[in-house]
C-alpha cells in the first residue's frame, strides 16, 4: 500500500450483510422472492462482494443499475436472476441475451431486436415491465401499459418475468392511502396483462425497504430492499417502530498522523473558521471530502477517538481534518479514529452523518465506499 489513502479504508463487515439480509427474510411470508439490491457498486459495499454474501444467505435475485454491473456479477459466477433496474440501451442488447440478464422495460425501443437475439441462441429473456404509478420517474403510464405487455408476450424471445413500479412515498407519515392507490394501480395492471395460457403470469412487484417494512400488503411476488440489507432503515424516527434489527456494515477507519497543542487564539484550518478558545491539544487526521468525507459537516461533525466523541475543528480539507483532543491526554500518533461505524461503546452511523451533510445514509455509504479502498471481514 502506497500513499496517504493507505491510512483509510472501509471495511464491510460481510457478516452484517448476512444477517440483514435473514432479517429481512424473517419479514416477508417465505413464498415471496426477495431481489437484493446491489446496485451503484452495492452502494458502496463492492458489487461482488456483497452479492456474494447475499447468495450465501440465499438470495437468488439481484437489482443492479447498469449492463456492466449485471456482467460483473456473472463474470464473479453469480447465478440468479440479474436485474438491470435502468433498462437496456438497443446496442447493449447482445450483451443482455448473452449474459443472461433481466432488464426493466418501459418503451417498446429494441424489444424486437433483444428478442430476435434470444431467439436465434434458443433463448428467452425475462423482462420486468415498469409502470408508472406516481413516481414520475421511468416507468410507463398506466394507459399504456397492456399494449407494451402485448408486444412482449407476443416476441418470442421475450418472457413477461415481472410487472413492477416504485413507491415515491413509502417513507413518508401520512401517505399511507397514496401508496395503496399506487399498489393498487399495479394491481390492476397486472390483472388485465395476463399471458397467454400455459404461461406463468409475471410477479409483480413494488417495494423498495421502506414499503416492505411498514406495508405487507405491498408484498406482491418479490420485495426488493437495498439500504435495510446495508444495515439503515429508510424510515424516519416517527415511523421507526416499524424499523428491524440492522447491522450497519460499513465503517470509516483511520488514524491519528500527528498530536500537537497550540495556543489560545490561534486559528484552525482554511478560513481560520475555529479559533482555539483556550490552549488545545489537537489530533490531525488524514480523511478529508477526498476520501468521501463530506466538507459540508465542518463545524458540526464528530470523530470517535480512544473511545470518545471528539469534535472536528475548522475546515474539513482535501485530505485532512482536526479534531479536539483536549479532554484525552492519552490519544496519540497512530491511533485509530473512526469516521463512520463503531469503536468501543461509541457509535457514528450513516444516518448521524447524513443529518450533519443535510442528505440520507444512501448517498454518505455510496460516496464514501467508493472514494475509500475497502477492506472485508469474512464471513465466518
Ligand atoms: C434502489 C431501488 C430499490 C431499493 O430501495 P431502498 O430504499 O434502498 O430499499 C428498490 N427498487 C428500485 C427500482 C430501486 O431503484
Amino acid at each position: 500500500m502506497i500513499g496517504a489513502a493507505s491510512y483509510n479504508a472501509v471495511e464491510i463487515d460481510l457478516k452484517a450483510l448476512r444477517v440483514n439480509y435473514e432479517a429481512v427474510r424473517s419479514r416477508v411470508a417465505p413464498g415471496i422472492r426477495i431481489m437484493a439490491v446491489v446496485k451503484a457498486d452495492a452502494y458502496g459495499h463492492g458489487l461482488e462482494a456483497a452479492a456474494g454474501a447475499f447468495a450465501g444467505a440465499g438470495a437468488d435475485c439481484f437489482g443492479v443499475g447498469t449492463l456492466e454491473e449485471g456482467i460483473r456479477l456473472r463474470r464473479a459466477g453469480l447465478d440468479g436472476e440479474v436485474v438491470l433496474l435502468l433498462g437496456f440501451d438497443p446496442r447493449e442488447a447482445a450483451e443482455v441475451v448473452e449474459y443472461r440478464l433481466s432488464p426493466v422495460v418501459f418503451a417498446a425501443d429494441g424489444l424486437e431486436a433483444l428478442s430476435r437475439l434470444a431467439a436465434d441462441r434458443g433463448r428467452q429473456v425475462g423482462v420486468h415491465l415498469k409502470l408508472d404509478a406516481g413516481m414520475g420517474r421511468f416507468g410507463v403510464a398506466p394507459a399504456d401499459l397492456t399494449r407494451l405487455a402485448a408486444i412482449i408476450t407476443g416476441l418470442p424471445g421475450l418472457r413477461l418475468a415481472g410487472m413492477m413500479s416504485h413507491f415515491p412515498l413509502a417513507d413518508v407519515p401520512g401517505a399511507e392511502t397514496r401508496c395503496r392507490e399506487q399498489w393498487q394501480l399495479l394491481q390492476a395492471g397486472g390483472a388485465v396483462c395476463l399471458p397467454p395460457a400455459g404461461v406463468a403470469r409475471p410477479l409483480l412487484h413494488m417495494a423498495n425497504s421502506a414499503a416492505l417494512l411498514r406495508f405487507p400488503w405491498a408484498h406482491g411476488d418479490l420485495v426488493r430492499p437495498g439500504i435495510s440489507l446495508y444495515g439503515y432503515s429508510p424510515l424516519p424516527v416517527e415511523l421507526a417502530a416499524a424499523g428491524l434489527a440492522l447491522q450497519p456494515a460499513m465503517s470509516l477507519r483511520s488514524r491519528v498522523l500527528q498530536v500537537k497543542m497550540l495556543p489560545a487564539g490561534y486559528g484552525i484550518s482554511y478560513g481560520h473558521r475555529y479559533v482555539t478558545p483556550a490552549p488545545t491539544r489537537l489530533a490531525v487526521l488524514p480523511v478529508g471530502y477526498a476520501d468521501g468525507y463530506p466538507r459540508g459537516v465542518s463545524g458540526r461533525a464528530q470523530v470517535l477517538l480512544g473511545g470518545r466523541r471528539v469534535p472536528i475543528l475548522g475546515t474539513i480539507c482535501m485530505n485532512a481534518c482536526m479534531a479536539d483532543v483536549s479532554a484525552l491526554p492519552a490519544v496519540q500518533a497512530g491511533d485509530e479514529a473512526v469516521f463512520l461505524g463503531r469503536q468501543g461503546e461509541e457509535f457514528i452511523g450513516a444516518d448521524e452523518l447524513a443529518d450533519w451533510h443535510g442528505t440520507i445514509s444512501y448517498e454518505l455509504l455510496c460516496r464514501i465506499g467508493a472514494m475509500n479502498q475497502r477492506l472485508y471481514t469474512p464471513l465466518s
